[in-house]
């Protein structure tokens, strides 16, 4: 059972805190965390509630939403002609964020991205952040759309991640797009970025990729969320490399249950990762999308085991929306 406090009593279930502090008080202990999608425009918020709710029992410090790059949609007018279109078709992010902190008091992550959005909307939607109260951003630059081939920066918007995270730290400082602003109310917040163990796929090499990241941490980030990885190891070696450039921030793992068996050809394409051998097999034996949620269950359980054995400051789940596979895992973890 959970019990909604008003948001006065906030303070109670350590709100209104950055990730880092979180990590920080933690001493230690792994703290648990997961990634939600915003529901499909037309849908009602309550299904979202719903999903996480049986995964607030388990205390998460804080939950992060994911935004969607805009998309191409055709039009049919009267006369049969069709017109191209742009909309976004999970809009909401900083909106379900800030319901989430109220709702729950637990502190939330929009994900800001570079595409799709100028600077200056940017800069709007990092004021009404801090208007709402919320501490942390995730930093990314957001993946081609979908049509396009390689990504294209937005007009008059960031081309990588380094430059958000850049323009992020700049507002704390007062400095505006247009002004310098001198304030006492300046915003501070604290900047995630995304680092990928098996290296992103657009990099020419491991080194290459590294190099970048260094760039967003000296740039400001204050905490790396790795892309979803199924061996381990790669994420032992990554913390490894990171380290030995001078790296010290926090390195969150992030774990993906699978669960369909699409999954075993659709990751390692859109995401250039592998998949263990054993699991492979194990995924190839199933019959149903049900086995194949088990087997996704059961590897997440033995990767966390690990992971947390090994001290990550955080598990932090890509739940897709859905909660149930989640549950099971962390309730055998936590
Ligand atoms: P960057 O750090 O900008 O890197 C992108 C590529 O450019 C890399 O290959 C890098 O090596 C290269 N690069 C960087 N700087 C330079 C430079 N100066 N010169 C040349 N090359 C350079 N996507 C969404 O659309 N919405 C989300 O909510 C979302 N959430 C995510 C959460 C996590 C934890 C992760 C790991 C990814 C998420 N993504 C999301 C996907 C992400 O947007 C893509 O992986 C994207 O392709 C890269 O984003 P980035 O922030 O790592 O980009």
């Amino acid at each position: 059972m959970f019990v909604v406090l008003p948001r006065e009593y906030n303070f109670l279930l350590n709100t209104k805190m950055k990730v880092t502090e979180h990590i920080a008080r933690s001493k230690g202990k792994t703290l648990f965390s997961f990634e939600i999608v915003p529901p499909k425009k037309g849908n009602s918020i309550e299904e979202l509630y719903r999903n996480i709710e049986p995964l607030i029992e388990f205390k998460p410090p804080f939950i992060d939403v994911t935004t969607s790059r805009e998309e191409f949609f055709y039009k049919q007018h009267p006369n049969g002609l069709l017109e191209k279109k742009i909309t976004r078709m999970r809009p909401g992010t900083v909106g379900i964020c800030s319901a989430i902190q109220y709702k729950y008091g637990v502190d939330t992550v929009p994900h800001v991205l570079c595409g799709g959005f100028t600077k200056e909307e940017t800069e709007y939607l990092l004021v009404d952040c801090f208007y709402l109260g919320i501490d942390n951003v995730m930093a990314l630059r957001g993946d081609a759309r979908k049509e396009e081939r390689y990504f294209e920066p937005t007009k008059d918007g960031h081309t990588y991640a380094v430059d958000l995270v850049r323009q992020i730290k700049d507002l704390g400082r007062g400095k505006f797009l247009h002004d310098v602003i001198e304030t006492d109310y300046g915003t501070d917040f604290c900047v995630g970025v995304a680092g990928y163990p098996e290296k992103h796929i657009e990099s020419p090499s491991m080194t290459f990729d590294l190099a970048r990241l260094k760039e967003k941490v000296d740039a400001g980030a204050d905490y790396i969320v790795t892309q979803m990885f199924f061996d381990n190891q790669k994420y032992f070696e990554f913390v490894e490399k990171v380290r030995l450039m001078g790296i010290d921030i926090p390195i969150i793992p992030g774990i993906k249950p699978i669960t369909t068996k699409k999954h075993l050809n659709l990751l390692p394409q859109v995401f250039k990762l592998d998949l263990p051998e054993i699991l492979v097999s194990e995924l190839e034996k199933c019959k149903t999308n049900e086995d194949v949620k088990q087997v996704g269950i059961e590897w997440a359980i033995e990767q966390s085991k690990e992971l947390k054995l090994w001290g990550v400051p955080t598990l932090h789940y890509y739940s897709m929306g859905k909660s149930d596979n989640i549950v099971d895992i962390v309730s055998k973890v936590f």
